[in-house]
This record gives structure tokens, C-alpha cells and sequence, in this order.
């Protein structure tokens, strides 16, 4: 038999690094059991917690009173209502119910939005260090990332963003290499960055100079430990708004990761396209989650505090382990459940980057972090601390015996 005709789109893009570790976890686990030992997980971007109680139950009830159908493909006028006034309530934007749209998490919403604006070529500007699906769906779409480099605190590096604007705009008089597109994540994924108002107004004029749409994905938008405030770039002004889309989820704020609910907020004319390619592809997410989401964003939000909370203890604590490794350099993240420090340090030997480093951490130590690579920094790893102190502890001695050792 011929081996098959693979899309060439589909054999561009790379597996979720992610995903391939956990697998990778899972296996090595499996082998360690018999010895009485495990590994310490700290890839996995997923809260440790369970969904507080109030939404399990109102999933619950869904089922028994047979919730169980098809909805409209874009969500339960119930659960975008809930959206609306989340919105409002939480980041001044006025958004009508046209303006909704629900999906099977923000990734989908996110693999949604890159579909209706990206033509083959177009460009999508990423800055760096970035969440690992963005640049794929982008290559998913045809379309070609553009990264941005970034400065010591992990922000953009504002020149260089001007530098990729300005090229795109040359290519406009080609008619290819369009910059569409601007991807903004605070609080961040993987470094913890936030940015502050005044920056998002600097970047949100540059995007608006060159008419390009902004993705603000604020997932993390309710862990933040330190003084700074989130801020959504589309409550900044009506242009801001209309060319922003708004994207967010239960799955992080709740701890409800398997539920599958994200949404966005962006301009009507936007979310007509974006329900073509729902109508014509998942359809409607998952009923039953659509109603537990709908508890989660209406019911009562102390189990968010109660999690920022410890999410903010853990940090805290990390951060001073991580601080007082010989080698390592750590920035101190103000948002997000994730710590991103700089291991270039040890690169020598065998380890020549940070995969060589997370592959021996995990060979040795038994420990699993991201290596900093697979989000466009290479000098650095990404440690998730949703996990309890516990693990935390148990993986930083192991992370400190393993960077004093003769490795090195
Ligand atoms: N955006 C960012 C920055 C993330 O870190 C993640 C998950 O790790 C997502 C989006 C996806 O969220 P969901 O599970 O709702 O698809």
C-alpha cells in the first residue's frame, strides 16, 4: 500500500510539546512504579484543583433534567448572557449578546478566530516567549508566524515589534505577507509577565496604526499576586474594541480544564464568520458543560480567591527556591501559575539547549518541566507550580541536587 497523501499544511506542524511530554511522563512513571518512585510533574499547564462543588452539581443537574441536546452551534443564549455580564462586570467591556461566541475551550476559539482571518501567507505576529499552540494553528491556517523579540522582564521589545509591523506593510504593496494579526497573552504563558495599562496602550496604537486585529487571549486573567491590575485592551477605547477579540475560558479560572468551555467577546461581524466554521465543524460545545459553565461565571466565585490564594503561597515559595539555585536566574512572575527561569547556565557538555536540559532532569531527577525551546526561548525552562507545596518541594530538591551535581 502507498503510504498516505498528507495534507502539506498538516505535516508542518509539530506535536504539542506539551502533550509529547506528558506522554513521555506517563511512560517513564509506569517503569519507576515498580521501583516505588514517581515522577514530579511540572509540565502540564492544569490546575491541581477539582471544580468547586456548586458547578459539579449544576452539571449534575443538566443531566438529570436532560440537558443532553444539540444547542445552537455558538452556545446557550443562557450561558452568553453570563458572558455579557462577565464582561462588564469584569473588564468594562459592553459587549451584546451578537458579540459572543462559545467554544470547546479557548484553544478552539482561538483555532476559530486564525481561521476566518488568516489567507495562505498572511502574516500572524507572535511575540516571544509565546504559549506553544499559537504558531501552530497559524501554520494550520496557511498563514506564517512572525515572533517579536522580547526584553529581559519578558515584554515586548517595542522596536522590534515596529521593525516586523513596518516589513509587513511593505509586503502590502505586494498583496502577500499581510500582517493580520497580533497575539496578546497577559497575564502570560510561560514567563507570568503582566503587562501594565500603559504598555497595552502602547501596543494597542501600534496595532490600530496598521490595522491589525488583536487576539487577547486573558486565561489567566484572574491569578495575579503582586499590585499590577489585569487589563483588557478592547475596554480602552470603541476602536480598540472592534478590532479586538476578546478570548477566554472556564478552564483555568475554575479549575475545570476537561469541561471544554471557552469563549470570546470580538465585533458581529467577526463572530458571523466564525459561526460559519462552527455550524460546519464542532458545532456546539458540550451541553452539559455549557451549564456548568454558565454556574461557574453566574454562582459564587470565592473558590477563585481560594485558589489565587494558594496558587500565590506556591509562588512564592518556588520562586525562593528557584532564587537560591547556583546557575539558575529567575524573574519573579506577577500573574499565570507558571515560573520561567533562564538555565543557559548549564548549557555545556551534554546539554546544549533546554530540551538537552529537560531531557536529563527527567532522565536523572525525575522531574518534568517544558523546555524553554518549545515557547521560543531556549535559554530558559517552564516550571508549573498547579501542583501542591508537596510536589513542589519534593521536585526542587531534586532540581537542586540535580543542577550541584557532577552533570555539570
Ligand atoms: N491560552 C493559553 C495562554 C493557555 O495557556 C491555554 C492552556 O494551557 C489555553 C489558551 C487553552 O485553554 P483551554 O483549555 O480553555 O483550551
Amino acid at each position: 500500500m502507498m503510504a498516505p497523501d498528507f495534507a502539506k499544511r498538516i505535516l508542518k506542524v509539530e506535536e504539542s510539546p506539551t502533550f509529547a511530554l506528558e506522554r513521555k511522563v506517563n511512560k517513564l512513571d509506569a517503569e519507576l512504579e515498580k521501583e516505588g518512585k514517581s515522577v514530579i510533574r511540572f509540565g502540564m499547564g492544569q490546575p491541581d484543583f477539582n471544580t468547586p462543588l456548586n458547578i459539579k452539581n449544576a452539571g449534575k443537574k443538566a443531566i438529570d433534567e436532560n440537558k443532553t441536546k444539540y444547542t445552537e452551534s455558538t452556545g446557550i443564549k443562557e450561558l452568553k448572557d453570563a458572558i455579557v455580564s462577565k464582561f462588564k462586570r469584569d473588564n468594562k467591556i459592553y459587549y451584546e449578546i451578537d458579540n459572543i461566541l462559545v467554544g470547546n475551550g479557548a484553544k478552539h476559539v482561538l483555532d476559530n478566530v486564525m481561521r476566518v482571518f488568516i489567507n495562505p501567507g498572511d502574516v500572524v505576529i507572535i511575540p516571544k516567549p509565546f504559549w506553544v499552540s499559537y504558531s501552530q494553528q497559524v501554520i494550520l491556517s496557511e498563514g506564517t508566524p512572525e515572533f517579536v523579540n522580547f526584553k529581559k522582564d519578558f515584554k515586548i521589545d517595542i522596536e522590534h515589534f515596529n521593525y516586523v509591523v513596518s516589513k509587513s506593510d511593505i509586503a502590502k504593496g505586494r498583496g502577500s505577507g499581510i500582517a493580520k494579526l497580533f497575539i496578546l497573552n497577559s497575564p502570560n504563558n510561560p514567563t507570568g509577565m503582566v503587562y501594565t495599562r500603559e504598555e497595552l496602550e502602547e501596543i494597542g496604537k501600534i496595532c490600530l496604526e496598521h490595522n491589525i486585529h488583536i487576539i487577547a487571549d486573558e486565561v489567566y486573567e484572574k491569578f495575579l499576586y503582586g499590585n499590577l491590575e489585569h487589563h483588557s485592551i478592547a475596554s480602552f477605547s470603541s476602536e480598540l474594541k472592534s478590532m479586538t477579540i476578546t478570548v477566554n475560558a472556564v478552564s483555568k479560572t475554575y479549575a475545570m480544564t476537561g469541561w471544554r468551555i471557552g469563549y470570546c467577546g470580538a465585533d458581529s461581524k467577526i463572530i458571523k464568520q466564525m459561526t460559519k466554521v462552527q455550524d460546519q465543524s464542532a458545532s456546539n460545545p458540550c451541553t452539559i458543560a455549557q451549564w456548568a459553565a454558565l454556574e461557574a461565571l453566574n454562582g459564587n466565585q470565592d473558590s477563585v480567591e481560594v485558589m489565587r490564594k494558594e496558587y500565590k503561597k506556591r509562588r512564592d515559595y518556588i520562586y525562593s527556591r528557584i532564587s537560591s539555585i547556583n546557575g539558575m536566574e529567575c524573574t519573579l512572575p506577577e500573574g499565570a501559575f507558571y515560573v520561567f527561569p533562564k538555565v543557559s547556565n548549564f548549557f555545556r557538555g551534554k546539554i546544549k539547549n533546554s530540551f538537552d536540559f529537560a531531557d536529563l532532569l527527567l532522565e536523572k531527577a525525575n522531574v518534568a518541566v517544558v523546555p524553554g525551546g518549545a515557547f521560543g526561548a531556549d535559554e530558559y525552562i517552564r516550571i508549573s507550580y498547579a501542583t501542591s507545596i508537596e510536589n513542589i518541594g519534593e521536585g526542587l530538591d531534586r532540581i537542586e541536587e540535580f543542577c550541584s551535581s557532577s552533570l555539570f
